[in-house]
């Protein structure tokens, strides 16, 4: 957890940071209203954006530096800070000149080191405080890389946000969460404050509270969640946006679990049942060992009948079996698939070494 005074860590677990306001600042009336209603809720950053990056042109892509100066004035009225999201050095020139203290980088931009590393340097010796968003392909180093450069670049607040990633597939969401590489990075920079972006996750408001209590379950440090006086009516994003209103009802409803719990029955319960997981887990290795070993036996015997390591038939095979296998014992079948798709590759490549060791060679 960060520190107590970072801006994107409220200094105390049980309670998650939260960022809110509307994907694009539209006009002065606008950016107004939502900051009078999110100051009410106490929400101490408002997150809006300047220049928007639009897949195609000739769709709204935000007001510029106008919008900073509606953000100037606003911010001085209510005492409230505004998050912007910085693309170029530009950007990051006007934003500060125009007083604004907490950027982001999007995710269009955390793609490419080269944009990434000209906004670092447009940072360097800036008292600033900078979120990172995730790429939009799913690459933890780019992601990594990323935060690193504006590490590099002296700013000592720094976030992540977790806002999803593109993908081909059929899905429910906007862009999938892919839960696990979020969950490397913060064991790779566990000091790093983690924020979720349930709106560009999920691209509809009724998934914006599963997509945050997910998070929050996930031990998260903070939720950006795209807010809009009048959703309907939004220049960009306006399925996802939810109202101030509905925002406070998602805030009271999320359950916020404790990081640790002191309570002794518990912690002997949960030792207990980690001595059981143990003991599983090294079944599992034993086992995955034992098949390896047959594996090689059988790459042997292909060896000397000269025949191919890979048999679709067979591979077909254990492709359906093993998910049926598990759906008996009530296991997700797809999670079965792709486990074995592993060993099986793994399994090709023993098999593939044992081919091509020459049989002078020892074994
Ligand atoms: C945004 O925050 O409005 C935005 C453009 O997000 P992303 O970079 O995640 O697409
Ligand atoms: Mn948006």
């Amino acid at each position: 957890m960060a520190e107590k005074d970072h801006k994107f860590s409220n200094g105390n677990n049980t309670v998650p940071l939260i960022i809110a306001g509307p994907c694009s600042a539209e006009s002065e009336e606008q950016l107004r209203d939502i900051c009078a209603q999110l100051r009410d809720l106490d929400i101490p950053i408002t997150r809006a954006g300047v220049w928007k990056p639009r897949s195609r042109p000739r769709n709204f892509e935000g007001a510029g530096v106008e919008a900073l100066k509606w953000i100037k004035n606003i911010s001085s009225e209510f005492h409230q800070q505004f998050a912007i999201e910085v693309a170029t050095p530009e950007h990051v020139e006007a934003g500060l000149k125009h007083g604004i203290e907490i950027f982001w980088i999007g995710a269009r931009t955390s793609v490419n080191p080269f944009a990434v590393q000209e906004i670092a340097d447009a940072l360097k010796g800036v008292e600033a405080s900078v979120m990172v968003k995730n790429p939009i392909n799913p690459d933890l180093s780019l992601w990594r890389g990323a935060i690193e450069r504006v590490q590099q670049a002296g700013i000592k607040e720094v976030a992540a946000i977790h806002r999803g990633f593109s993908s081909f597939q059929e899905s429910k969401f906007r862009n999938p969460p892919a839960w696990q590489i979020p969950i490397e990075l913060k064991s790779m920079m566990p000091d790093i404050p983690l924020i979720c972006d349930p709106s560009h996750i999920g691209g509809s408001r009724s998934m914006i509270y599963d997509i945050s209590q997910k998070a929050l379950d996930l031990n998260y440090d903070g939720l950006m969640i795209e807010t809009h006086p009048r959703p309907d009516e939004a220049l960009s994003d306006a399925e996802q946006q939810i109202t101030p209103l509905q925002l406070s009802e998602v805030m009271s409803q999320l359950k916020i679990r404790d990081e640790k719990s002191d309570n002794e029955a518990f912690l002997n319960q949960l030792e207990d049942l980690r001595e059981k997981i143990d003991q599983a887990d090294r079944e599992i290795v034993e086992a995955i060992a034992a098949r390896m070993r047959i594996v090689d036996r059988i790459g042997e015997y292909k060896k000397e009948n000269n025949v191919t390591i890979f048999q679709l038939e067979r591979w077909k095979e254990i492709l359906e079996t093993r998910p049926q296998w598990a759906k008996a014992l009530l296991l997700n079948e797809n999670f079965i698939q792709e486990l074995y798709k592993i060993i099986h590759s793994e399994s090709i490549k023993s098999q593939t070494d044992i081919m091509n060791r020459s049989t002078a060679d020892p074994k």
